[in-house]
């Protein structure tokens, strides 16, 4: 059902796409799409056998239990550079501390490399754990069961992995004429801190890496009865900061109640901090969202959606959209969701201090200092302090909505799903393409499996899956954005 098919295949390949309404109608040329894209015609690639490889090497990575913690990515990242190798790719592994590290490979266009026009693909070899009493396969077997592999890893981020390998694979076995470089990133610890994955890749092998655009998980491809909805690019992603927050009084008997029982000062200030509601702000990437969202919607919240920047109705248009869904709401304003407390030594005790904790996500741009000023004042109690951990995020731009790789995304999207809109999102979790965003990449998340959001909504849950016939969509797309983007013109 793909555009490997040459020409005395056509008539299976017509009767094949009528089976699968879902995906769009393929062209039955050959890989890039020279008249759409001015791509050059390249030798042709076998993608049924780049599929039936691929699928082996999801199953393979899926049966390397790399649970974070501890991670184990070494074996994963081992297992890779095998596949590469046999390939005729070379690459390098890095070990961060024992057992986890990073593998880096290059598919070069000159002699001497230039990192700003370099193109970054990358992934992640950790994956969350399982209770495997609640799932239906061995979650660690890679078993094919009614048209899905199933597996954790399947989706996050071992499925978008092998697609990029595939990517990689698939260049160097037709010799593609490269006018940049292809730099491929398999790195871990994504689901705990990153001190051993991106952290470690990007402190002390920045040069191996270095680009001026990268390709990242983040971002999704919509299924909905039958059919691509939309297709969400991430653009953008907000920054979480934890505050600290430490109430002051006098300890005491628990049989003589004082006036400044710090229980009860901090439970007064997190309820007020709780009925703050931060102010609607768009960016340039939400603005977009919600224009383009709209048109997917349901009319009603689409009609909303629509008079956001309307200057008679946008306050309305505010409360609606944002009450409308929690995901939405957190898109556009800073959140403060409180997540632990701490307080008391023994229940006769009034202790002398009580804490709490704020696990605050700002929006790109702003500050935490700010945030903590309108605290104070809501507060209003000079026996309540606030602490920002400032270690765990940055503030990092969000990625251009006009720059050549962001419109190059656009167009192959629409050549690979003709008619869906292609929608830049801002995501409310932080993912590894900040850190790169820090430094100037024009980083995008992307998931390019169409997948059902019953489907999405196992990633880090019981009975992880991923469609067959989505895993081989998601190559052919990730294959048609990174050509589109490298071919020699
Ligand atoms: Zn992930």
């Amino acid at each position: 059902m793909r555009r490997r098919f040459f020409a005395i295949f056509a008539i299976f390949a017509i009767f094949a796409l009528t089976l699968a309404s879902f995906i769009a109608p393929r062209t039955l040329a050959q890989a890039p799409l020279p008249q759409q894209t001015g791509a050059p015609q390249t030798p042709a690639i076998d993608f049924t056998k780049l599929d039936q490889d691929a699928l082996g090497w999801l199953q393979s990575l899926i049966h390397i239990n790399t649970v974070n913690p501890p991670g184990n990515e070494l074996v994963a990242a081992k297992y890779i550079a095998g596949v590469l190798q046999q390939e005729g790719i070379s690459s390098e592994i890095d070990q961060s501390t024992p057992g986890r590290g990073i593998l880096i490979a290059r598919l070069s266009a000159n002699p001497v490399p230039d990192p700003s026009r370099a193109l970054l693909l990358m992934g992640h070899l950790d994956v969350v754990g399982v209770d495997k009493s609640k799932w239906q396969v061995d979650p660690f077997g890679g078993v094919i069961q009614n048209g899905y592999l199933y597996g954790r890893g399947a989706i996050d981020d071992k499925g978008m992995l092998v697609a990029e390998m595939a990517v990689l694979v698939a260049l160097k076995r037709s010799n593609f004429p490269l006018d940049r470089d292809v730099i491929f990133l398999a790195e871990g610890d994504e689901e705990q801190a990153g001190e051993a994955g991106m952290k470690f890749a990007i402190e002390n092998y920045w040069q191996k890496i270095a680009a001026g655009f990268a390709l990242n998980e983040g971002g999704n491809v919509t299924l909905k009865d039958g059919k691509v909805q939309y297709i969400g690019i991430q653009a953008a992603e907000k920054v979480p900061v934890n505050v600290t927050v430490t109430a002051n009084g006098t300890s005491g008997h628990g049989s003589v109640p004082l006036p400044n029982n710090p229980i009860v000062l901090l439970s007064s200030a997190i309820s007020k901090i709780a009925a703050y509601q931060t102010p609607f702000q768009l960016t340039p990437v939400t603005q977009s969202y919600f224009e383009q969202l709209s048109m997917v919607e349901d009319p009603e919240i689409g009609k909303w959606m629509r008079a956001l920047d309307s200057p008679v109705r946008a306050d309305l248009a505010e409360e609606k959209v944002a009450a409308a869904n929690p995901v939405w709401n957190a898109m556009v304003r800073d959140t403060i969701a409180p997540t632990m407390l701490q307080a008391g030594i023994r229940p006769n005790v009034v202790p002398s201090e009580a804490q709490a904790t704020l696990n605050v996500r700002l929006l790109p741009g702003n500050s935490i200092d700010s945030l903590i000023l309108k605290f104070r004042e809501i507060v209003n109690n000079p026996q309540i302090t606030f602490q920002a951990d400032t270690s765990i995020g940055e503030a990092a731009p969000s990625s251009s909505l006009d720059g050549a790789f962001f419109k190059t995304i656009q167009q192959a999207s629409n050549e690979e799903f003709p008619d869906v809109p292609v929608i830049p999102m801002m995501s409310t979790v932080a993912t590894d393409s900040a850190d790169l965003r820090l430094r100037g990449v024009q980083a995008y998340g992307l998931l390019p499996f169409p997948l059902t959001e019953e489907d999405a909504l196992r990633m880090h849950a019981d009975n992880e899956r991923i469609p067959l016939d989505s895993f081989n969509k998601g190559i052919d797309y990730l294959y048609r954005i990174v050509t589109s983007f490298v071919a020699e013109k």
